[in-house]
C-alpha cells in the first residue's frame, strides 16, 4: 500500500497465474467520503490483500461509500460484489459493461458456442480449439454475478471531498471502459485503457463486433489531450508523460498491421494463420504463437482480427470467405 498523493492510496491485489502480477486498487478519500476504483479479482487470497491494506490505510469496509470499476473484466470488477455487501456502498459501472455481464449471465453457453465458431471461422484448427476452449473456461467465472447499481454514460463527475473526477468514456480495450480525471490536480485513472509498459489486449470477439481497435485509437487521442501530469494506471507502475505513451502505443498498432500486411503478401490468409507469424508481447521481450497459452492464443487471434477488421475499414485488406473459413488478402 502506497499513499501516492494526500487522499490517494495505491492497493496491490494479486492476480493468480497472470505476468501482470497485480491489479492496482485505488483507494479516494476525503471529507468522510471514500472511493475504492477496481477492488480486484473474487478470490479469497485477492480479498485478504484488499482487506490487509484497506486497514493499514486506516479503513473498514463500512467506511467504503462508493465503488466504481473501470470495466467489467474480473481482474477490476471481480470483488465489487463482495465489497458491496460490506459496506452497502453502490457501485458504478458503464453502461455497455453492465450489458455485457448481464448477457455472459443469461447466455453463457450460447455466448460460448458462438465464440467457439468464430474462432473456427477464423481458421482455429479442430486440435487448437478444443485446447484453447478448455483453458478460457471458467473465465467469466472471476467476475461476481452482481451486477451494477449506477449506470455511467460518461461525462458524469464522482466528488469525492476535494477531488472532481470526471468520468471519460474510452471504449477500445472493452466497450465500456472508463477513466477518471481530475483536471485540477491533473490526474487520470487510467484503468487498462494506457498502461505504462504492455498495451491492452483489443479483441474482436464476433462478427457483430464492429472496430474496437478504431475505437481504442480513438480513446487514446481523446486522453491525450487532457492536461494530466500523473498517470494512475491500474497495472505496472505509475508514469507521467502520457501523450508520449499515447504514441508508443498508437506505433506499437501501426507496426503489428505493417506485420500483418506482411504475413498475408504473397497469398490470403486466415487470422489464424496470421496470428502465428506474430511476434506476440514485444515490450515483454517478445514470444511466438506456439509458446503462449491456450487462453492467450486465443486472445491473440481475436486482437488479429481487430487489426484485420479496422484495414479492411481502411480498404488495406479485404475478405474472401471460402469453405466456411473466413481468409484475408491485401487489396
Ligand atoms: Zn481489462
Ligand atoms: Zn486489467
Amino acid at each position: 500500500m502506497t499513499e501516492i498523493r494526500p487522499g490517494i492510496h495505491q492497493l496491490k491485489i494479486p492476480i493468480p497465474d497472470n505476468p501482470l502480477e497485480y491489479t492496482n486498487t485505488y483507494l479516494v478519500r476525503g471529507d468522510g467520503e471514500c472511493l475504492i476504483i477496481d477492488p480486484g479479482m473474487n478470490n479469497d487470497a485477492a480479498f485478504d490483500a484488499l482487506q490487509r491494506q484497506l486497514t493499514e490505510a486506516g479503513v473498514a469496509f463500512e467506511d467504503v461509500t462508493q465503488i466504481v470499476a473501470t470495466h467489467s473484466h474480473g481482474d477490476h470488477y471481480g470483488l465489487c460484489g463482495r465489497v458491496k455487501q460490506l459496506s452497502r456502498a453502490k457501485i458504478r459501472l458503464h453502461q455497455r459493461e453492465r450489458e455485457l455481464i448481464q448477457s455472459m449471465q443469461t447466455n453463457a453457453e450460447e455466448r460460448w458456442q458462438q465464440s467457439e465458431q468464430w474462432l473456427r471461422l477464423n481458421g482455429v484448427p479442430s486440435r487448437e480449439l478444443s485446447k484453447i476452449q478448455k483453458d478460457s473456461h471458467g473465465m467469466p467465472g472471476f467476475t461476481t454475478p452482481t451486477l451494477p447499481d449506477i449506470m455511467l454514460q460518461g461525462d458524469e463527475t464522482i466528488t469525492v471531498g476535494s477531488f472532481s473526477l470526471r468520468v471519460i468514456w474510452t471504449p477500445g480495450h472493452s466497450p465500456g471502459h472508463i477513466c477518471l480525471y481530475d483536471s485540477a490536480q491533473k490526474i487520470l485513472f487510467a484503468g487498462d485503457h494506457v498502461l505504462p509498459v504492455i498495451t491492452p489486449n483489443i479483441s474482436l470477439q464476433s462478427r457483430t463486433n464492429t472496430n474496437p481497435l478504431s475505437d481504442f485509437l480513438n480513446s487514446l487521442n481523446l486522453v491525450k489531450q487532457l492536461d494530466v501530469t500523473l498517470v494512475l494506471p491500474a497495472h505496472e507502475h505509475v508514469f507521467h508523460d502520457l501523450p508520449t505513451r499515447v504514441e508508443e502505443i498508437i506505433e506499437h498498432h501501426e507496426k503489428r498491421n505493417s506485420e500483418i500486411i506482411d504475413a498475408i503478401k504473397t497469398r490470403p490468409q486466415t487470422a489464424y494463420q496470421i496470428a502465428t507469424k506474430i511476434t506476440w508481447m514485444p515490450t515483454l521481450g517478445g514470444t511466438t504463437f506456439k509458446k503462449l497459452a491456450p487462453r492467450d492464443k486465443r486472445m491473440a487471434v481475436l486482437e488479429t482480427l481487430s487489426h484485420l477488421e479496422s484495414m479492411k475499414i481502411d480498404g488495406r485488406v479485404d475478405k474472401s470467405p471460402r469453405d466456411d473459413t473466413i481468409y484475408y488478402r491485401r487489396t
